[in-house]
């Protein structure tokens, strides 16, 4: 049995910040595990700037209710369905993925969660714990199964490291220059190809 556990933002979803970037006009949002790789420091930055500019949850939800799964997403979602136990792992937050998993045919999430007040202000964020994304990928090949992980940017690293099979899909050219040895896919059809020809490979 195979486990693929696979990344959203920049796999299935665009990247949410960069929506809430263009929508409240805010450049530095535009940042993102891309470009820095410690996410905590990412993250701070991020509350810090939504708090001086009075930018509530209910601001990001709404920009996030605009977002559509990149073209060929929910085929994709749908085809792994088919051939693996499917989880998506992510380092977002349940507050903001919950109308993004109703449009990819709700697959199994495992991501972090925010704190916010009566008024919708972000107070905080909770990871749902330490390399969250390794852990996943650890835990399911402790349940005996072959892990493949699909992901784009620094902060799916360790996951794929911890898979089996480990892909970067549609990365920018510093994760690649920086970790040279993944397999790099750039499209669904080739995703679909990777995968099937490994899972025939290891059948
Ligand atoms: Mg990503």
């Amino acid at each position: 049995m195979y486990a693929v556990c696979a990344d959203l933002e920049g796999v299935f979803v665009p990247e949410i910040w960069i929506s809430v970037s263009k929508y409240t006009g805010i450049d530095e949002l535009r940042l993102t595990t891309r470009d820095i790789s410690d996410y905590n420091v990412l993250m701070k930055r991020r509350l810090e700037i939504l708090r001086q500019n009075g930018l509530t949850l209910h601001i990001i939800q709404h920009v996030i209710s605009g977002i559509k799964p990149l073209p060929g997403a929910i085929e994709m979602v749908s085809w792994l369905k088919k051939r693996a136990q499917l989880i998506i792992v992510s380092d977002t937050f349940t507050e903001f993925a919950d109308p993004l998993m109703e449009k990819l045919g709700r697959p199994t999430l495992f991501c972090n969660h925010l704190t916010t007040d009566h008024l919708g202000n972000i107070l905080d964020y909770n990871l749902r714990q330490p390399d969250g994304k390794m852990k996943v990928a650890e835990a399911m090949k402790s349940l005996n199964l072959k892990v493949i992980g699909i992901g784009d940017s620094y902060n799916d690293i360790n996951m794929l490291r911890k898979a089996d099979k480990g892909i970067l899909y549609r990365p920018p050219q510093n994760v690649i220059n920086d970790h040279n040895d993944f397999q790099v896919v750039n499209s669904y059809d080739e995703l679909r190809q990777v995968l099937s020809d490994y899972l025939e490979k290891e059948s």
